[in-house]
C-alpha cells in the first residue's frame, strides 16, 4: 500500500488530495499538517488515523493535542514538526500542498530522505529550484507536478524525447478581471478578486490568478520542472480552463491535455503515476462544447506576469524577492490595507531595491526573504 504525508492537508489542495485517497481506498495517510485549522485537522485525524499531525502554531497544536488524546496520533508543532513529517520513514510520497515559501525546508529535507514529491507548492520551486532539482536528481527522487498546467505538460511529455520539445504553451484563464484596463482595477476589493471564474482554490493563489502573478510563478516553475529556457515558454489565455497546457515539438506538432477544471485529476495522476485510474469527476462533453477560446495575455494591465519574467531572467535571488514581496502584498491586500494595483507597486519596488545574489544557498534565500518581508511590512503596516 502506498503511503503519503501531506504538508498543508487542511487547504484546498490538501482536502482534495484526501478526497482522492477516499475515492481510491488504497493509499494510507501517515502524516498531515496545517497552519492553525484545528477543527479540520481533528476531523482528518479521526478519519485517516495518521501517525503524525503537525499544527505550525504552537498554541493551536496544544489545543489539538488535548482534543485527540484518545487517538494514537502524535501532535507536533513548528518548523521542527514540519521537518519531522517530511522525513517520516513510513512515507513514500510527500504531497507539498502548503502555501508559500515556508515549504522550502521540508521539501528539501524530504528529497534528502529519498521521498518522491507530489508538488503543488510552487513558491518553493520558484525560489529554490536551483537547489531542489539537482538534489532530486542526485537522490533519484521524482518531482511529480500537481499544478494542473504542469501536470498537463508532464502528461504531454510522457514517452516523448524531451530534447525534441520546441516550446511549452502554458494556458491561463485570465482571472476574474480579464478584459479590464488598469483604471478599472484601482477599486477592486478582495471579495471581488476572490471570485475565480473557473477554479476553486485557496485565497492566496486566487489573488495570484487575478494579478497574473500565478502565471508568472508557473512559468518559473515550468522552467525548473522541464528544463526549458524561458524564451521557449509562452503563456496563452484560454478562459474556459479546458486546455490545461500544451507542448509544441520540433516538427510543429502540438500535444495538449484537456479536461474539466478539477484539481483532483492532476492530484490523482501524481499519486498513481504512471498508472491512470478511473476518475469519478465530471467529463468533458464535446457535443456541448461549441468553441475553445484563445487569447493573448494583457501584460500591460496585469503586470504580475512581466514582473515575474523579469525576475526569472535576472535569476539568482531575484525570484525570491519577487515571491516574498508578492506573499506580503497579497496578505496586505486581503487585510484591506492596500489596493489591488499596490500589489504590483510593492513587487516592483522590492525588485528595484534588491541587488541580486547569484546562485544563493538556502541560508541566503531565507535571509533575502526575511529582509524583503521586513522592509515591506515596515513601510505598509503602519
Ligand atoms: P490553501 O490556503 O487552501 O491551503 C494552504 C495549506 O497550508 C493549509 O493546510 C494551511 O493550513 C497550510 N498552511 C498555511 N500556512 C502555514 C504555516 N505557516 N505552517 C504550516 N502550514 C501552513 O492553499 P491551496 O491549497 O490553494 O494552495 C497550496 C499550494 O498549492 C500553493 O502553493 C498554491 O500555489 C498551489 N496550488 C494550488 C492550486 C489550487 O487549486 N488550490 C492549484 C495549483 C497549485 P490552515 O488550513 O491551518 O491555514
Amino acid at each position: 500500500m502506498k503511503k503519503i504525508a501531506i504538508l498543508g492537508s487542511t487547504g484546498s489542495i490538501g482536502t482534495q488530495t484526501l478526497d482522492v485517497v477516499r475515492n481510491n481506498g488504497d493509499i494510507r495517510v501517515v502524516g498531515i499538517s496545517a497552519g492553525h485549522n484545528v477543527d479540520k485537522a481533528e476531523e482528518q485525524i479521526r478519519e485517516f488515523h495518521p501517525e503524525i499531525a503537525v499544527i505550525y502554531d504552537g498554541q493551536a497544536a496544544e489545543d489539538l493535542r488535548i482534543r485527540v488524546r484518545d487517538t494514537d496520533t502524535r501532535v507536533l508543532s513548528g518548523m521542527d514538526g514540519l521537518l519531522e513529517l517530511a522525513v517520516m520513514p513510513d512515507a513514500d510520497i510527500l504531497v507539498t500542498a502548503i502555501v508559500g515559501m515556508i515549504g522550502i525546508r521540508p521539501t528539501l529535507a524530504a528529497i534528502e530522505a529519498g521521498k518522491d514529491i507530489a508538488l503543488a507548492n510552487k513558491e518553493t520551486l520558484v525560489t529554490a529550484g536551483h537547489l531542489i532539482i539537482p538534489l532530486a536528481r542526485e537522490k533519484g527522487v521524482r518531482i511529480l507536478p500537481v499544478d494542473s498546467e504542469h501536470s498537463a505538460i508532464f502528461q504531454c511529455l510522457h514517452g516523448e524525447d524531451r530534447r525534441q520539445v520546441h516550446k511549452l504553451l502554458i494556458t491561463a484563464s485570465g482571472g476574474p478581471f480579464r478584459g479590464r484596463k488598469t483604471a478599472e482595477l484601482s477599486n477592486i476589493r478582495p471579495e471581488d478578486a476572490l471570485k475565480h471564474p473557473t477554479w476553486s482554490m485557496g485565497r492566496k493563489i486566487t489573488i495570484d490568478s487575478a494579478t497574473l502573478v500565478n502565471k508568472g510563478l508557473e512559468v518559473m516553475e515550468a522552467r525548473w520542472l522541464f528544463d526549458v529556457p524561458l524564451e521557449r515558454i509562452q503563456v496563452v489565455v484560454q478562459p474556459q480552463s479546458i486546455i490545461h497546457s500544451m507542448v509544441e515539438f520540433e516538427d510543429g506538432a502540438v500535444m495538449a491535455q484537456l479536461g474539466s477544471p478539477d484539481m483532483r485529476l492532476p492530484i490523482q495522476y501524481a499519486l498513481y503515476y504512471p498508472e491512470r485510474r478511473y476518475f469519478p469527476g465530471e467529463r468533458l462533453d464535446f457535443t456541448k462544447l461549441r468553441s475553445i477560446e484563445i487569447d493573448e495575455p494583457d501584460m500591460e494591465t496585469f503586470r504580475g506576469l512581466p514582473l515575474a519574467i523579469q525576475a526569472a531572467k535576472e535569476g539568482g535571488s531575484m525570484p525570491t524577492v519577487f515571491n516574498a514581496a508578492n506573499e506580503e502584498a497579497v496578505a496586505l491586500f486581503l487585510d484591506h490595507k492596500i489596493g489591488f494595483l499596490d500589489i504590483y507597486r510593492i513587487i516592483e519596488g522590492a525588485m528595484n531595491r534588491h541587488r541580486t545574489i547569484e546562485n544563493p544557498d538556502l541560508g541566503q534565500i531565507l535571509s533575502v526573504e526575511a529582509e524583503t518581508r521586513r522592509r515591506i511590512s515596515e513601510e505598509w503596516n503602519k
